[in-house]
């Protein structure tokens, strides 16, 4: 089951979907057994979340006063940027700093540590020994596109667990298989997306885009097949997706009653951040567009434009302002009165994508 919470409140809105995957109570009955919990975000370079490649400490925040409130004392905040990027430099560019002093919650650079050799799924993997000796792992990556595996997300966050050397070797071997087989030999107890901004186009930001939610799962499979499709892209698009389910890391089957939005994407009304809506404001008509709406506009109009599609299009129109309007296409529940409209609200990437590509033709 996945939980998906949309607002702007990244530190109010961490410990809300917390306290709905966990109500169980599963944490507060771990602290008799005092473990180490280890919280791994994405700091791939020393930028503030708002550049779009950086995991918000304003949740990382949430997560850590719910854990304290549960009891949970003996925590860590560990990470390895990439490599040739100063992770020491990344926590205090990213805000992790005055988190550590608040919380008392120590800092740990990987790049530091030792690793060791794992053998799993036929393949040895070196990995932090840090990492390995948590007893429960908090996955909290960013929704956001990768030059190579198109998508990186729950999965693929866990590459800042290796040395440098193997995050190369990985690279050299296509990714897919070694991110899989990691997260083989590396569990995510628990898996709180930061999908507050991530990026269009780059796993190191520079186009940042609002979605407004979050996304909490027990499963970074299946995180990762719906993180995939708020994208507009197809699960079978991002191969170790699949890997990972079939080395029984998790389920790649998305089925509809596996996602529960807790609140409306209204929660998140106001207009986007568009910094990376130069080159396709012509297609886009927007008045008063959601930012979950809208950025999945965005995503899959930037899906269009990579396969050279775009111009075939005339302007989408997306937002609260078309509601009871007439219209050409349109995208969310609010353009229903369109000649053509994508429903939901907000509408997945892969949806949109999906409902343009018919509507042009060029649908499989
Ligand atoms: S369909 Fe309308 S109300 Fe729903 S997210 Fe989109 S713009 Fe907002």
């Amino acid at each position: 089951m996945l939980y998906v919470l949309y607002g702007r409140n990244g530190e109010e809105m961490a410990q809300g979907a917390l306290a709905r995957l966990d109500a169980a109570g599963e944490i507060a009955a771990l602290k008799k057994r005092r473990p180490l919990v280890a919280i791994k975000p994405n700091l791939v370079v020393a930028q503030p979340a708002e550049w779009g490649a950086t995991t918000s400490p304003a949740v990382v925040r949430g997560v850590l006063r719910y854990l304290r409130e549960n009891g949970i004392t003996n925590l860590v905040i560990m990470e390895s940027s990439w490599a040739g990027e100063c992770t020491k430099q990344a926590f205090a560019a990213c805000g992790y700093q005055e988190l550590s002093s608040e919380f008392a919650v120590p800092l740990l650079d990987l790049k530091d540590e030792p690793a060791v050799p794992v053998l799993i799924a036929g393949m040895e993997i070196r990995i932090c020994k840090a990492a390995l000796q948590a007893d429960y792992l908090i996955n909290i990556p960013v929704l956001k596109v990768h030059c190579q595996t198109k998508l990186t997300c729950a999965l693929k966050n866990l590459k800042g667990c290796i040395p440098d050397s193997e995050k190369r070797r990985f690279h050299r071997e296509g990714l897919h298989r070694p991110i899989a087989a990691l997260n083989q030999a590396l569990k995510s107890h628990l898996v709180l997306v930061d999908a507050l901004q991530g990026d269009l186009c780059h796993e190191e930001g520079g186009t940042p885009v609002r979605m407004d939610r979050i996304i909490a799962g027990r499963d970074p499979v299946l995180v990762d097949a719906y993180a995939a499709e708020l994208l507009g892209f197809r699960t079978e698009e991002i191969p170790y997706i699949s890997l990972a389910a079939q080395f029984g890391v998790g389920n790649a089957c998305l089925a509809a009653e596996a996602v529960t939005e807790l609140n409306n994407s209204s929660a998140a009304a106001g207009f986007p951040v568009d910094c990376s809506t130069g080159s396709m404001q012509r297609w886009i008509s927007e008045r008063q567009a959601c930012s979950p709406c809208f950025g999945s506009l965005l995503h899959a109009l930037q899906r269009f434009k990579e396969k050279g599609n775009l111009t075939s299009l005339p302007p989408v129109s997306v937002g609260q302002g078309f509601r009871g309007c007439r219209g050409q296409i349109g995208v969310g529940d609010c353009t229903a009165g369109f000649d053509s409209h994508v429903p939901g609200c907000p509408p997945k990437g892969r949806e949109i994508t999906e409902a343009l590509e018919a509507w042009i033709g060029l649908d499989r």
